[in-house]
């Protein structure tokens, strides 16, 4: 408890201690309790992110949290890609061996993990890859909810009515966002994502570690950087922020850089970085880095290195990369679509843009105030603090688990929860 108490110490610094005791009498009102968690894969990925800063903050606030990891063969994953583009909107033709395959490992590691999923107080089942593992548990002890991290706002039907299947069995299901959300039969509750501020994502940097990227991909430090950070994909619009920084530059001088991770497994995200790598051909204000998947560091240094950071989506789920550069303190401007428009309150944490034209306007108006820029990047941070930090991601956890095990169809204000018994916990009497 000494180390979840350490933890919990590093985090009020950051939160403020009133965060960490609201999380702290949270978890009181949960003390013992089993939280299982499963999802698909251990690294790479939002969601193994965000687990592995979970985790040890609910054990620090006295929950029993563990975390398991589903196996399968190379082919399981290849259907559960293909669930992934269905539950996104693609047409996509699955077999019916491809549906017995993916059935098959979920029965199979329904009973590699059976013990721990009946000893559970509380199933947390993560996306569609372990969606069925409910329906091979039985009898089921603990409370199972569904988290989706996906946008399910417009699904190919036909996969999603196989996996409703499984999902109308939990008790309830967690979308980040209302929009993603499907009619179902249980409460439905929503919880945005989060960073975590002590990530190599998002730790504090050196001047030095920072400077260091200017050096590394021959960037001039006296000149202004904008900077937008994704994967290569259409929806990320790159031609555009292209377009919107060769309009600005007309009028100031600064350099753009566009930083994507490698494409090597994704034919279509290599067909975008080579026609980004045209468009950008032979001008000289404008940088296209290619970066592999653990390239945290250089990501948080270019972040933090940058005047203006550029998420100019013309289609996003949530947009991790703004939370990460409002994080920084860095006025974004961002694409008016999906979770972009949750976290930048036009012209006060940042700009809403729709097109081109719009981005290079604000690009303008921001590099010529600096104060504008201090400012909005300032309450940009504090915003970030506020709502997307893992604390408040943790704290919705608890609260709606305590909700679930009152059956309550909302979430319960902390005063109105009052006595929860967990079966499994080394507590014998109530806990409170
Ligand atoms: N990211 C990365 N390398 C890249 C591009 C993006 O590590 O080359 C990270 C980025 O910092 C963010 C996440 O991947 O943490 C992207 O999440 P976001 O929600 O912005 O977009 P998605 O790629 O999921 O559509």
């Amino acid at each position: 408890m000494e180390n979840g108490r350490k933890l919990l110490e590093r985090y009020a610094r950051v939160v403020g201690s009133q965060v960490i005791a609201q999380l702290r009498e949270l978890g009181a009102r949960l003390e013992g309790a089993k939280v299982l968690h499963v999802n698909s894969t251990a690294y790479g990925g939002g969601v193994a992110e965000i687990l592995h800063c979970m985790i040890p903050l609910m054990q620090a606030v006295g929950v029993q949290a563990s975390w398991e990891v589903i196996q399968g063969p190379p082919e399981f994953f290849e259907v559960t890609k293909a669930f992934h583009h269905a539950l996104q909107g693609h047409r996509v033709d699955l077999t019916e061996e491809d549906l017995k395959l993916y059935l098959d490992v979920n029965q199979k590691e329904a009973q590699r993990l059976e013990d721990k999923l009946k000893e559970a107080d509380f199933v947390i089942i993560h996306d569609p890859q372990p969606a069925y593992l409910i329906k091979y548990i039985s009898p089921r002890r603990g409370h199972w909810v569904w988290r989706c991290h996906i946008d399910l706002s417009r699904p190919f039907y036909p996969v999603w009515r196989f996996l409703e299947k499984a999902v109308v069995k939990y008790e309830a299901s967690i979308f980040s966002m209302p929009e993603f959300s499907q009619p179902l039969p249980h409460p439905q509750f929503i919880v945005p994502p989060s960073i975590d501020p002590f990530s190599d994502k998002n730790r504090e940097l050196t001047a030095e570690e920072v400077f260091k990227v200017y050096h590394e991909f021959g960037l001039d430090p006296s000149k202004p950087l904008v900077l937008q950070v994704s994967r290569f994909d259409p929806f990320k619009d790159p031609i555009g922020v292209i377009k919107a920084a060769e309009m600005a530059q007309r009028y100031i001088p600064f350099q753009l850089v566009l930083a994507g991770g490698g494409a090597a497994d994704d034919p279509e995200g290599e067909r975008v970085y080579q026609e980004v790598v045209r468009v950008a051909k032979g001008k000289k204000d404008i940088v296209v880095l290619k970066l592999p998947p653990t390239a945290h560091l250089t990501i948080n240094a270019l972040q933090r290195a940058a005047d203006i950071v550029l998420q100019k989506s013309l289609r996003e789920g949530f947009g991790l990369t703004v939370t990460e550069a409002m994080w920084k303190g860095k006025p974004v401007i961002g694409g008016a679509t999906g979770g972009i428009k949750l976290q930048v309150v036009d012209h006060h944490t940042g700009f809403l843009v729709h097109t081109p034209e719009g981005a290079a306007l604000r690009i303008r108006y921001l590099l010529f105030y600096e104060d504008k820029r201090r400012e909005i990047g300032y309450k940009a941070r504090e915003f970030v603090r506020q709502n997307f930090l893992i604390t408040r991601h943790v704290r919705d956890y608890l609260s709606l688990m305590l909700s679930v095990c009152m059956g309550a169809p909302d979430r319960l204000e902390l005063e109105t929860v009052e006595s929860c018994v967990w079966p499994s916990s080394t507590r014998a009497a109530p806990l409170l």
